[in-house]
């Protein structure tokens, strides 16, 4: 038998006391309210604490509790995560706030079954609430808890569904039934602050003597890095002014950037010129040529596994356009902060008002 299998308490002890001197000050770690905790998890899922905060203090400013989240326009749900990407992570928080207040009275409801109903409480999520809210014993495993514990038992796979099920099953012995709230951030902390994914701090690590990979001497290469294939992509759209309004377009209800608001256009087909496409695109989206097209800028975002290459042209239309009421809108430069934007689109939009602000100042 291995030493870590041998020594649960001390695993425990160690890790813990080093959470206790090593926790960062975190808004949401204030705090047990499972409203908090919950909308703090579901952004940190994409990025990191420091991308987070500002968009977590907003968000609190905008949607203090779960009732006033529930009661939202779907819109300003998506303008105050604009930024944060999987715009459909926001969708969910504001289903599951509505069936909160609903069904469960606005209490997020501490019955696995029923929390990993609601829309958006998949297995990490569901686990991270019941335990850093309502400390229950449930083990989470995000990208952080993953490397360590790959690290510490030595598994040089890949890090997917099946390593999971390993890692819970190595966890069992050393994972406490009470305190499960800080033994879940512990071993989240030690991975986004100790064990990092490069040059992680093993000297200054409470679980060195539990480590395979530290024994072995090389736990960088653990987990096998994924390799992450980007499909490029060159769009073009159409910034059209009339009257000192621009004209802007609401996506699809479904799909890619669902309800998401932007400026007309659409991707380059292969063999085509930028102008050719803003050409195709414009009179298959509001059967009107182009007149006059100038580049205003070019900007680049990834989302999903696309990095798109967005070129914005600044052009008239040669004939009115069909609008539809519902989907489209002539809206002031100023007017469009109440729309919530792709990040492509947010970059043209702050090139606008850079350039506008330019001219006021000549
Ligand atoms: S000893 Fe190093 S590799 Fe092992 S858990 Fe600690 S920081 Fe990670």
């Amino acid at each position: 038998m291995s030493r870590n299998e041998k020594d649960p308490a001390t695993f425990r002890k160690k890790i813990l006391r080093w959470y206790e001197r090593h926790a960062r000050e975190l808004l949401w770690r204030n705090s047990r309210d499972p409203y908090k905790i919950w909308v703090s998890e579901v952004m940190l899922q994409q990025t990191t604490v420091q991308a987070v905060l500002p968009y977590y203090q907003e968000w609190m400013k905008t949607f203090p509790d779960i009732e006033s989240l529930s009661r939202a326009p779907s819109q300003k749900v998506l303008k105050t995560w604009q930024g944060l990407g999987y715009y459909q992570r926001a969708k969910n928080l504001h289903k599951a706030s509505k069936i909160i207040v609903d069904k469960h009275q606005g209490l997020i409801p501490q019955d696995y079954d029923e929390l990993r109903d609601l829309p958006g409480f998949g297995p990490y999520i569901t686990a991270a609430v019941l335990s850093i809210a309502f400390d229950r014993p449930f083990p989470v495993m995000d990208a952080n808890v993953r490397r360590v514990l790959m690290r510490i038992m030595g598994a040089r796979g890949k890090a997917d569904a099946k390593m999971d099920q390993k890692l819970l099953s190595f966890l069992k012995p050393y994972f406490p039934q009470k305190k499960a709230a800080v033994f879940n951030q512990a071993l989240m902390e030690l991975g986004a602050l100790v064990c990092r994914p490069k040059n992680p701090s093993c000297l200054l690590c409470p679980l060195s003597d539990f480590c395979q990979a530290f024994k072995d001497g090389n736990p960088e290469v653990i987990p096998r890095p994924k390799k992450r294939e980007y499909r490029k992509i060159d769009a073009v759209v159409a910034v059209v002014e009339k009257n000192g309004r621009l004209l802007i377009q609401k996506r699809p209800p479904q799909g890619l950037l669902a309800d998401l608001w932007e400026f007309p256009g659409g991707k380059r087909k292969t063999g085509e010129t930028l102008e050719e496409t803003l050409q195709r695109e414009i009179m298959e989206e509001l059967q009107s040529q182009v007149l006059d097209p100038k580049l205003l800028i070019k900007v680049r975002h990834a989302y999903t596994q696309y990095q798109v290459s967005l070129y914005a042209f600044q052009c008239r239309l040669a004939k009115d356009p069909n609008l539809s009421k519902n989907r489209h809108r002539w809206v002031t430069l100023p007017g469009l902060r109440d729309y919530p934007f792709p990040s492509g689109s947010a970059k043209i939009i702050k090139f606008l008002e850079q350039r506008a602000k330019a001219k006021k100042q000549i």
